[in-house]
C-alpha cells in the first residue's frame, strides 16, 4: 500500500517545518489523477503517526479536481470521474492537464504552546 510511504514521507516534510511545536492538523492538497485514495491516506497516517510527536495530528486532504485545457479551441473543463482525454468541444486531442496532479502540503496548523523561558 503506497500510502504507508507516503504517509511517512508526509510526517518527514511536517517534522521539519514544525520544528518540534505540536501540529494539530496538515492540510494537503491532492489532485485527482494521484492515484491516492484519501481515506486510505487518513487511515495510514494514524498508523505512520502512531506514538511519534504527531500522534493525534489530523490530516485534511483537499481533492483536486482534474481539469483539461483543449489546445486547440481552448475548452478548459473538468475531467470527471471517468478520465477521457479528448475535447468535448471539438474533438481534438490536443488537451493539456492543467490540474488534477497536485500533491502538496498546504498549511499546517500548530497547537497553542505556551513559551518556556
Ligand atoms: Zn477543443
Amino acid at each position: 500500500m503506497h500510502e504507508l510511504s507516503i504517509c511517512s514521507s508526509i510526517a518527514k516534510i511536517v517534522n521539519r517545518s514544525a520544528n518540534g511545536r505540536p501540529v494539530r492538523t496538515i492540510h494537503l492538497q491532492v489532485g485527482q489523477l494521484r492515484q491516492i485514495v484519501p481515506e486510505t491516506l487518513v487511515y495510514c497516517w494514524g498508523l505512520v503517526t502512531a506514538d511519534t510527536v504527531l500522534d493525534g495530528s489530523i490530516l485534511e486532504v483537499d481533492r483536486i479536481a482534474a481539469v483539461v485545457t483543449c489546445q486547440s479551441c481552448g475548452q478548459i473543463r473538468e475531467v470527471g470521474a471517468h478520465p477521457n482525454f479528448s475535447c468535448t468541444g471539438c474533438g481534438g486531442t490536443h488537451v493539456e492537464v492543467t490540474s488534477g496532479e497536485e500533491f502538496l502540503i498546504t498549511t499546517l496548523d500548530l497547537a497553542e504552546v505556551q513559551e518556556h523561558g
